[in-house]
């Protein structure tokens, strides 16, 4: 029985999405243009969430090594080698899980390098398989101040992607219905916010462990109607437990930071032993990146490229120390716990000095942990739970030294 009432009303939520899927379908990523292909008429599917559901399963380590043997390095991001692995296999938890014979076929398939390159090798070699027209949106990397230069340049790859989009589902797209769509986006988006912000109270009534399997629709179903209605009731039901001082972990005694990819397939793992230890964590920057307040339905493309440029992972080393500073404060944060995902190179943000950074800034201390979003074979139950545990005990003390 899940221990949030929102979770269980998720279950019937993703059952009708993915049961729901029918052609004309797009593939997108997961912090891509999707309202521009909702708005075209798509229906639209996202690999990276069958990724970390082949992660979550703990699947995943079954069909990696295949994609290693078909020429996908072991250090390659993780949700690719398994997804790829899985599609060389045939196999996938849709079929388990939803009754699908297989995961969608694409009509389109789109990404955005916002997030990293292998996105594109990703894409690409399901656009060979399904031989299926594939689209990229490459936007200026590592940015920190976004500029109307920068700006210009996405827009324009997007509307290079409307003209593709257009001639493949073979009429022109509505201004009126991207608008509508931009909309439901700009509202989906803010009572997430919402719903991650009723971490802000002690004791915190969600965590970051929480927010992961919580956050499936702004990702999945950002755009729909569907989003804000789940959105509306998930934010009823914490806000209802933050004013009844209900927490995840009613004694709590610290709170901490999650910095980079979750570890799927360790979540609930990592949940018990943090409540064991008397800790929340009650926020993170995975859970933040699909917050997007610059929607503005009255000039939808422009400001589609500024909010899909300025997210976290495509921004510099200065902004995204700006950005962790801010949340920390507002989340009374004690310390902060960089996950070293190793085979994602664009979030694992602790390789170029930023926990130094943010400790010397803030006098919060900081602990970094090996581990990986898919591949198990990179993270160790005893040294992290050691590690994990010292680090709790440390900043305890801390704490009641004053
Ligand atoms: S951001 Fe990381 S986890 Fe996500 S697709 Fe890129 S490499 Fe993979």
């Amino acid at each position: 029985m899940p221990r949030l009432q929102s979770q269980a009303i998720l279950k019937s939520v993703l059952k009708d999405y993915f049961t729901g899927l029918s052609a004309p379908i797009a593939w997108c990523t997961s912090a891509g243009p999707a309202e521009l292909l909702r708005a075209m008429g798509f229906q639209v599917y996202f690999p990276e969430n069958h990724g970390a559901l082949l992660g979550a399963s703990r699947a995943a380590l079954k069909y990696i090594p295949h994609a290693h043997q078909a020429g996908y390095q072991s250090e390659v991001c993780s949700y690719l080698t398994a997804d790829i692995g899985a599609w060389l296999m045939k196999e996938t938890p849709l079929t388990q899980a939803y009754g699908l014979p297989s995961v969608p076929k694409p009509d389109f398939i789109v990404f955005n390098t916002n997030q990293c390159r292998e996105v594109a090798e990703w894409f690409n070699f399901f656009g060979r398989e399904f031989d299926c027209p594939v689209m990229g949106i490459f936007p200026p990397r590592y940015v920190e101040e976004i500029s109307q230069h920068h700006i210009d340049d996405v827009a324009s790859q997007f509307k290079e992607l409307i003209a593709m989009g257009e001639k493949i589902i073979g009429k022109k797209m509505d201004p009126e219905k991207l608008a509508e769509i931009v909309t439901l986006s700009k509202e989906g988006s803010h009572l997430w916010k919402q719903v991650l912000d009723t971490g802000k109270s002690t004791p915190a009534p969600i965590t970051f462990f929480d927010g992961c399997i919580l956050m499936a629709p702004i990702v999945v179903l950002r755009g729909t109607q569907i989003c804000i209605d789940f959105y509306k009731e998930a934010l009823k039901e914490l806000t209802n437990l933050k004013n009844s001082g209900i927490g995840h972990i009613p004694d709590e005694k610290i709170r901490i930071y999650w910095e980079g990819m979750p570890i799927w397939g360790r979540l609930k793992w990592l949940s018990q032993l943090f409540a064991e230890n008397q800790t929340s964590v009650v926020a993170s920057t995975y859970c933040n990146s699909w917050v997007f307040d610059d929607f503005d339905p009255d000039n939808p493309i422009d400001s589609m490229a500024y909010a899909y440029t300025q997210i976290f992972i495509n921004r510099g080393e200065n902004s995204k120390l700006d950005m962790m500073k801010s949340l920390l404060k507002t989340f009374n944060v004690d310390g902060v716990v960089f996950h070293d995902s190793k085979t994602c190179f664009s979030n694992a943000n602790n390789r170029f000095g930023l926990p130094n950074r943010l400790k010397k800034e803030t006098g919060i201390d900081v602990l970094n942990i090996d581990g990986d979003l898919n591949d198990l074979r990179f993270f160790s139950d005893g040294q992290t739970k050691t590690k994990l545990e010292t680090f709790i005990e440390q900043l305890q003390m801390k704490k009641s030294a004053g």
